[in-house]
């Protein structure tokens, strides 16, 4: 009985393990330029000015922009784009299962991902803030020690204020940054914490004008990295490559404007590839 068991789980591991390499092969993710293929790129669903699914099933923001001009440069037109939704705890699998040929996600580059994926760029570079409520008087990191933080789980944002900068806030940790943004309209928390890059788009949205501040802390330093498969070394440099040609034609210049004007976001100019701002 036992053994028929071992025997069925055999099976089934043996099946998905099939299944995964069926999957991580040239068929989707954009292996292959040729034609009519298609490119699967992961980006975020909930970050105004980042990256965006509007309404009507359209996306928008900087990282979708960037993301585009990098397919076009790997030879796909942008109605050869597959968008996927990265969320923040689930792109280091999406990469290694081959979900997606690459993700520009305000994705920060660390050593601890480095060990998983790859990182093209930087491309961009944000640092992390708080965002409040307009008459909040929270003013430091440290104003945050017994008060109710909301951030994203998997986010360096996270990790930064338990190993950091405010050990002693009651974290709430949510899967996405719109739940982050409903807590702290609600009361329910009386800050939300992530790059700045993030809040300005929010607090710029029609809908919570007037409400929230960003507190103006640059708590720390988000290198913004293009991942992929580790390994994928073709595609990274090719990445690489579209990153340096979209800085020096100034459409890098074009979609900051388009994206991160409207927000009022005061980004910093665009980071050299291959170095990260410590
Ligand atoms: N850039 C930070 C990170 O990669 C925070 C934003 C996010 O969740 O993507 O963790």
């Amino acid at each position: 009985m036992k053994l028929r068991k071992v025997t069925a789980a055999t099976a089934a591991v043996l099946a998905l393990g099939l299944t995964a390499t069926a999957c991580g092969s040239d068929d989707g993710n954009g292996s292959g330029s040729s034609g009519g293929d298609k490119i699967k790129i992961g980006i975020k669903y909930d970050q105004p000015g980042l990256g965006l699914k509007e309404p009507d099933g359209s996306f928008s923001g900087f990282d979708v922009d960037v993301a585009t001009y990098v397919a076009k440069q790997l030879g796909y037109d942008a109605n050869q784009i597959e968008f996927v939704e990265t969320k923040t705890p689930d792109r280091e699998n999406a990469l290694k299962r081959g979900d997606v040929k690459f993700i520009a996600a305000t994705y920060s580059i660390n050593d601890e991902r480095k060990k998983s994926v790859d990182f093209a760029g930087p491309y961009l570079l944000a640092h992390q803030d708080l965002l409040v409520k307009s008459d909040s008087d929270i003013s430091k990191a440290t104003d945050l020690n017994g008060k109710n933080l909301c951030s994203v789980t998997g986010s360096t944002s996270a990790q930064n204020v338990r190993n950091d900068f405010a050990p002693k806030a009651n974290l709430k940790e949510n899967s996405g940054y719109s739940e982050c943004i409903s807590a702290l309209q609600s009361g329910a928390v009386d800050a939300l914490t992530t790059d700045d890059s993030i809040l300005a788009g929010f607090a710029a949205q029609k809908q919570y004008k007037g409400q929230f501040k960003l507190v103006g802390l640059k708590l720390s330093n988000e290198n913004y990295g293009i991942g992929v498969k580790k390994g994928d070394t073709e595609t990274l440099n090719k990445i690489n490559a579209a990153l340096e040609k979209m800085v020096s034609s100034k459409a890098w210049d074009k979609a900051v404007a388009d994206n991160f004007g409207p927000a009022n976001y005061k980004n910093e100019p665009a980071p050299k590839i291959g170095q990260i701002v410590k």
